[in-house]
């Protein structure tokens, strides 16, 4: 795919990167996309749940789906490549001792019967999830909260913006907002998007403006 500073909207024309307009229709552009080349059947069977495991962190399940999705309908292998590079570098990443001892806290609490649980909700385990770029458990942050450039949606353990996996942002338009709008300081995040898609203009055109 060819990245520019403009998108396609989902009725076909353009729109601008980094806007509102481009924010607001993210999720139903790829859907869209994947909807169109796909069987219905075979979406429902794959992208939902994979799409779902995905968004929780559960990169093993999701991995299996997309990688099903893609054995059923190969065209979809590009909308799909970013979430299966996350999925493999986190798996491929072992987890220390305190990740080890923070799913030992979760399935213990979750043995517990859930009146037990409602009595002792406040030393509840904090939800944490597998940081897409480290793979440490880092503590849930919704990916449309807080800037990640004022530190407030950012890995605890390596400090890299938007940490939780999404469907959506992680997909190339995704990332191709990310990168016109700047809003994350890692270096690595623009030479990675540039090295593969090689957008032109670069990053740095609406800065200018
Ligand atoms: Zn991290």
């Amino acid at each position: 795919m060819k990245i520019t500073v403009n998108f396609e909207k989902p009725d076909g024309s353009e729109g601008l990167r980094s806007t509102h307009e481009d924010a607001d229709s993210l999720p139903r552009r790829i859907f869209i996309r994947l909807v169109n080349l796909m069987a219905e059947g075979d979406y429902n069977k794959t992208i939902t749940p994979g799409g779902e495991a995905y968004n929780h962190g559960q990169y093993e399940e999701a991995l299996e789906k997309f990688q099903e999705a893609i054995s059923l309908c190969p065209q979809i292998e590009e909308e799909l490549r970013p979430h299966i590079e996350i999925c493999n570098r986190v798996l491929t990443i072992n987890k220390n001792k305190e990740d080890l001892e923070y799913e030992k806290a979760g399935s213990q609490w979750n043995a517990k019967p859930q009146i037990i649980r409602w009595f002792l909700q406040k030393s509840a385990p904090i939800f944490k999830i597998r940081c897409k770029y480290c793979g440490r458990y880092t503590p849930y942050i919704d990916p449309y909260c807080g800037v990640a450039y004022l530190d407030q949606n950012n890995c605890m353990k390596c400090g890299r913006g938007y940490p939780v996996p999404d469907f959506v942002w992680d997909g190339i338009d995704g990332q191709a907002f990310i990168y016109y709008r700047n809003s994350v300081t890692e270096k690595e995040f623009y030479k990675q998007f540039s090295d593969r898609y090689n957008p032109n203009p670069d990053h740095t055109y609406f800065l200018k403006k």
